[in-house]
């Protein structure tokens, strides 16, 4: 009999991971295999945990908080464009023997969003937030060809520091992407993505009415098992046409690691339900 192909999520803390599930249910979907766990890592323990895990033949593993900038640390000689534009790493694996990264939440976000129905190209995106995961989605988000990318955040130098670091990088989209501030948002979005983490200390963000265009969606990363964030009760109120939460960037995001590790691309759709239906039901 063979032995399943061995795969992990290491953080700290863990508990709360759906990633076991998350790539049970596509390596179901893929007739594969495998065994997922979810490892609990000291926090001054993650690189020789790393290291441990692929010398015992460990395939692939998922990094979450707050470990994804050390993962990138570690794989820094073999990073993908969008680790590297992330400048964080949820994704490893090994190849020819060498530590491979990459980060996978940014095109989770947009391939969630596609399955929404809605088309990025041309669109107005204004991105609230210029944190880790913010900086995770700019890459991923300026590739749909987008007309626009506004980032705003509370602290204005952050927004501007990100912006200013990716246009070194990305010096074409420098008629796309701009930084500024909350109080400087004017005019009407296409799509407003909330990267903040407001919606988890149950704040509303200060925005001004009239955000939305008619044909219009609110995104929160932050995910609730009833879709239903005081960001997208504000989006709904203010007439987003359509408001969603970040449980489908979740799945998206596996779905992407799933393909890296196993070169099959699974359908997440039915993983999301099934998701959705376990945080309904607790
Ligand atoms: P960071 O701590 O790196 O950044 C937090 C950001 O939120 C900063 O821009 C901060 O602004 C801003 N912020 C925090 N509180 C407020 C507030 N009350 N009002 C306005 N702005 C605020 O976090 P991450 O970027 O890593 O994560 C952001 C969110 O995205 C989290 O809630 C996380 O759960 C979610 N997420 C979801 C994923 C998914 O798969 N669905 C994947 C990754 C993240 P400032 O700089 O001024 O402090």
């Amino acid at each position: 009999m063979n032995t399943p192909l061995h795969f992990a999520v290491m953080g700290n803390p863990i508990k709360h991971s759906y990633s076991p599930l998350l790539h049970a249910l596509f390596a179901k979907q893929a007739g594969l295999d495998i065994h997922y766990e979810k490892v609990l890592v000291p926090i001054e323990e993650f690189e020789p945990a790393v290291q441990t895990f692929f010398e015992q033949g460990g395939k692939g593993l998922n990094i979450t908080v707050p470990f994804k900038l050390r993962a990138y640390e570690l794989a820094k000689a073999n990073l993908s464009p969008r680790a590297q534009s992330a400048g964080s790493v949820n994704t490893l694996w090994m190849e020819d023997g060498n530590l491979h990264g990459c980060n996978t939440d940014g095109i989770g976000m947009v391939n969630d969003i596609q399955r929404q129905g809605i088309d990025l190209k041309n669109k107005k995106i204004l991105l609230l937030g210029a944190g880790g995961a913010a900086r995770g989605v700019i890459l991923p988000l300026l590739e749909t060809g987008c007309r626009q990318l506004l980032i705003v955040n509370r602290t204005v130098t952050k927004a501007s520091e990100l912006v200013a670091q990716c246009l070194t990088g990305l010096p074409q989209y420098a008629d796309v992407l701009s930084a500024g501030s909350f109080e400087q948002i004017q005019d009407q979005w296409d799509i407003v993505i909330n990267a903040t983490s407001s919606s988890l200390q149950q704040n509303a963000l200060p925005l001004p009415v009239g955000l939305f265009t008619t044909n219009s969606l609110a995104y929160d990363m932050v995910y609730t098992p009833e879709n239903d964030t005081p960001f997208l009760q504000q989006a709904r109120k203010d007439g987003a046409t359509v408001a969603s939460d970040g449980l489908g960037m979740l799945v998206y995001q596996g779905a992407e690691s799933f393909f890296i590790w196993h070169h099959v691309r699974v359908n997440p759709v039915p993983v999301l339900d099934a998701l959705r239906q376990q945080l309904v039901t607790g």
